[in-house]
């Protein structure tokens, strides 16, 4: 089979196409045949050698998301040859025409959501709902503010805090990036590149009443001293640190006064239990059509390059997926 292969960290070009043997499934292993694969900005920090997580052993094929059909099963596998599948992180990597996926980690796609779409869920709506739900623990009728709405957490953010009740304010920086925001279901949004930007997201939280309750920040080093002075007063206010490219100075006291609590988190976290909430919350949303992947661009497993420069540049619309 065809797949990406990283035989040395370094920049976009180390992503080479090559031919290596198709995996076989084992006792409990799927065999997926992909259709699309996501690109993630953790697969750049890792192909790069200073992922803050961990870095992959070498030769090395990228990727945990993809969406495709399942071709082969191991024995005690309940899935079947020709069942559409995403996954959710694989053995052998999602890059690639073939990717092994352990117990649990293949699950059905339903028929409705397509391929790229599928290759789209899992990093992203496993985030958003973990950093919603499992640590801020967001209630209807809050204001969160996903600073950074326009990519695939934030996407996933907004669906997920809309369809819960929550008052959703999101940024982007692009005006293509707003207006998909929007209609994803947002009620207000920002451009977080337009200065004053912060103190009308203030004025407007303010002005509902009890401020912004949760932030979901996707670039910690820019924005948290600000989200400290941003989210509400009065105690329970949280931010959830869940993207940052660098460090900060922040004001203590802006945690202190307001009683506010900054949480972080990284998805490797999980534990099998909370993952299997993740799962049931992800799948009841894609099945009732309230989650809905946003695909931005769909470029040819062999340009995974172009698609690692994309994915770390601003104009976020969704996804960026690969195309075996
Ligand atoms: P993405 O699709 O590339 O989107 C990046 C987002 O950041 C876009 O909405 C972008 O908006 C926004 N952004 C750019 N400049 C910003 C600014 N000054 N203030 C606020 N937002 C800004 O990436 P993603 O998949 O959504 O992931 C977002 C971040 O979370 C990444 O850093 C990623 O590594 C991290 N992440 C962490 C975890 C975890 O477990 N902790 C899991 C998944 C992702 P515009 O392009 O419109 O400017």
């Amino acid at each position: 089979m065809k797949a990406i292969r990283v035989s040395r960290f370094g920049g976009p070009e180390v992503l080479k196409l090559e031919t290596v043997p198709d995996p076989k499934p084992g006792a409990g292993e799927v065999l997926v045949r992909v259709k699309a694969a996501g690109v993630n900005p953790y697969d750049t920090y890792m192909r790069a050698g200073g992922y803050a997580s961990g870095n992959p052993t070498l030769p090395w094929t990228p990727g945990s998301d993809a969406a495709g059909v399942v071709e082969a099963v191991g024995s005690g596998v309940d899935l079947k040859p020709g069942q559409r599948v995403y996954t959710a992180r694989t053995l052998t990597g999602a890059y690639a025409e073939l990717a092994l996926c352990g117990r649990g980690q293949a699950r059905p796609l339903p028929d409705h959501v397509t391929f790229a779409q599928g290759a789209g869920v899992w990093v992203p709506y496993a985030t958003a709902y973990r950093a919603l739900f499992q640590l801020a623990h967001a209630r209807p009728g809050e204001t969160v503010l996903v600073h950074g709405a326009s990519g695939g957490v934030g996407i996933a953010a907004v669906q997920f805090a809309r369809a819960a009740g929550l008052m959703v304010i999101g940024t982007a920086g692009t005006d293509a990036g707003l207006e998909l925001v929007r209609r994803e279901g947002a009620h207000h949004v920002f451009n977080h590149r337009s200065p004053g930007y912060l103190q009308q997201i203030r004025d407007l939280a303010g002005g509902a009443g009890g401020g912004v309750g949760v932030i979901l920040e996707m670039l910690a080093n820019v924005n948290l001293a600000h989200d400290l002075t941003l989210v509400a007063g009065g105690g329970g206010g949280r931010v959830v640190v869940i993207g940052s490219r660098g460090a900060v100075e922040i004001n203590p006291r802006d945690i202190m006064g307001r009683e506010s609590a900054v949480l972080g988190m990284v998805l490797w976290n999980v534990t099998e239990r909370q993952a299997a909430e993740i799962f049931a919350a992800m799948e009841a949303g894609l099945a009732n059509g309230t989650l809905r992947p946003v695909v931005a661009a769909e470029l040819p497993l062999a340009e995974a390059p172009e698609a690692h420069r994309r994915v770390m540049e601003s104009g976020a619309r969704g996804k960026i997926v690969l195309i075996p």
